[in-house]
């Protein structure tokens, strides 16, 4: 049987990476996409080869409608695409919102908002039975930063996910019919490049279980949701945040 075919935005650092080394690990094809990246993406690709799953890198922009589509264009090149994870996200300079150029919240909305909503259009346009497509099965990077609120630190960044959870809700409805489940999970405090330095130290006290996660925590919560394990749930939300 054919290996099941993955394309992760943002899949060359962070949690994208640790999923895309998971799925390598457990028979998936991965597409690894990235923006700047090369060497980390490489590194990526080669871990998947490793264990036995074929897998390209992908340069692009998931903020940018042309590349987006590109992209998924070119993943097409392993196989029939029938589970995507979008892992590309930034915050932006922290600081509060009075403080915050308005570059800023452009780049972040762009990214984590308008990036995801043409990414789950072009996903729907090739994956849904209604468009003679197989299925499948996606997950979207929201953040707990969505539900409570990223006070001091990056407002916008907050706003932009909490619109990640909606567009959840709303289209895995629309397509729940159609053989596509999507659904989210949004992270706490994980141990990636992400944040500014000495962050994850300030908040530390904060933290319920006196501990950052780690991106491999996060990447058996999505690998969970994108596999038939998880057949009957959708328009979900997993927190995966050590209460957080
Ligand atoms: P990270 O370590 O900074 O990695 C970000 C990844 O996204 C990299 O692979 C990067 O590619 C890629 N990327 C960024 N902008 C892109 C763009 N415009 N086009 C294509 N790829 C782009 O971040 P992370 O911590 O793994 O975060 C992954 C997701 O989880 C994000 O959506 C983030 O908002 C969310 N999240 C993270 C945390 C956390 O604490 N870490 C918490 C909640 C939610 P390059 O390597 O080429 O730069």
């Amino acid at each position: 049987m054919p290996c099941p075919v993955l394309l992760i935005a943002g899949g060359s650092r962070g949690i994208g990476a640790a999923a895309a080394k998971l799925a390598g690990a457990r028979g998936y094809d991965v597409a690894v996409n990235y923006l700047s990246n090369a060497n980390a993406a490489a590194s990526v690709v080669a871990t998947v080869k490793a264990a036995g799953g074929n897998s390209i890198a992908i340069q692009g922009d998931m903020a940018r409608e042309d590349e987006i589509a590109r992209v998924f264009n070119e993943a097409a090149k392993l196989g029939p695409l029938t589970h995507l994870i979008h892992s590309s996200g930034v915050t932006g300079k922290n600081s509060r919102l009075d403080a915050v150029e308005t570059k800023t919240i452009q780049e972040t909305i762009d990214v984590n908002t308008f990036g995801a909503l043409i990414f789950l259009r072009e996903a729907v346009r090739r994956m849904s039975t209604k468009h003679g497509g197989k299925g499948g099965s996606i997950v979207m990077l929201s953040s707990m930063a969505a539900v409570i609120g990223g006070v001091n630190e990056y407002t916008w960044y907050a706003a932009a996910k909490a619109a990640v959870d909606t567009m959840v809700i709303g289209v895995a409805r629309e397509v729940a019919k159609e053989g596509i489940r999507i659904n989210a999970v949004s992270p706490g405090a994980i141990d990636t490049d992400i944040h500014e330095p000495g962050r994850l130290e300030r908040i530390m006290p904060n933290l319920p279980m006196g501990r950052p996660g780690t991106a491999e925590e996060v990447a058996e919560a999505i690998l969970f949701l994108l596999s038939d394990a998880a057949s009957y749930i959708t328009g979900a939300t997993l927190n995966v945040s050590g209460g957080r």
